[in-house]
């Protein structure tokens, strides 16, 4: 079984460096061979690619997220453009909206947010996006904006009719464990219905652990519940299923 995580905060789950390495080795223990790092912020992201530089089953997003909307640095554009070009990094992001959290205000969360759909488009990346309380205007500015090569909608947390729009616009969908929570209804109906071709799987860590591990510190060697949750749900076979999906992951990330 192979699974791809496409979403870790490995700079969250552990600053140091020999720590960061048995978290991606131990989850490649996991069936889990190869893992998106995701970082907090640009530093955090030249930190952990170098920290990593052995781990050749990582690779990387570069972005900048909405919580650093108010600080992201001057020469933001071009860190982001130059980390972009390093080998294995395979995806802007994540950015995005979070009215939630309120950082900053609004028009500069989507500034920063449109900035970087520019920035994938003219690197020829995909986007790896975040909404939290701001479903309709990501979907607005995704609309005006459509990503040359796609965006995933990561840890979905939205209903079934806001899939179909998101399908619509040839997103892709990724859930976390939070889809393994037995009330998450909404969480299930979506992923039971929509188009397998569509999906990733991600662990969000250290984030929304899957419901046997609750109470922890989420890391990606706990990906393999998530795939197996999802898999039950859609009555398919668990090699099958991910199988695909690690297909996916591949193809959306360009990976291979
Ligand atoms: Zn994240």
């Amino acid at each position: 079984m192979k699974l791809f995580d496409s979403h870790a905060h490995i700079g969250l789950i552990h600053e140091d460096p020999i720590e960061q390495l048995i978290v991606v080795q131990e989850a490649k223990r996991e069936s889990v061979d190869g893992i998106l790092s995701i970082c907090n912020n640009l530093r955090d992201f030249f930190q952990v690619y170098e920290n990593l530089k052995t781990a050749s089953h990582v690779y990387y997003a570069i972005g900048v997220s909405p919580s650093e909307v108010t600080n992201p640095g001057k020469e933001w554009q071009n860190q982001v453009e130059e980390g972009a070009r390093r080998e294995r990094v395979v995806a802007i992001g994540e950015t995005g909206l979070d009215y939630f959290r309120k950082f900053g205000d609004k028009d500069s969360q989507i500034e920063l947010f449109i900035a970087q759909l520019e920035i994938a488009d003219r690197l020829d990346l995909p986007v790896v996006i975040h909404n939290r309380d701001a479903g309709a205007d990501v979907l607005d500015i995704l609309r005006q904006k459509r990503p040359r090569r796609g965006a995933v909608l990561h840890c979905y947390s939205e209903d079934w009719s806001y899939a179909e729009q998101a399908l619509e616009l040839d997103l892709h969908i990724s859930f976390a464990g939070n889809v393994t929570y037995r009330n998450a209804r909404n969480l299930h109906e979506t992923a039971k219905k929509m188009p397998i071709e569509r999906m990733l799987i991600e662990s969000e860590s250290p984030f929304m652990v899957p419901a046997s591990q609750r109470g922890k510190r989420n890391k990606p060697a706990y990906l393999k519940e998530t795939a197996l949750f999802l898999a039950e749900l859609r009555e398919m076979d668990p090699e099958a299923f991910c199988a695909q999906i690690h297909a996916n992951s591949h193809a959306f990330f360009g990976i291979g």
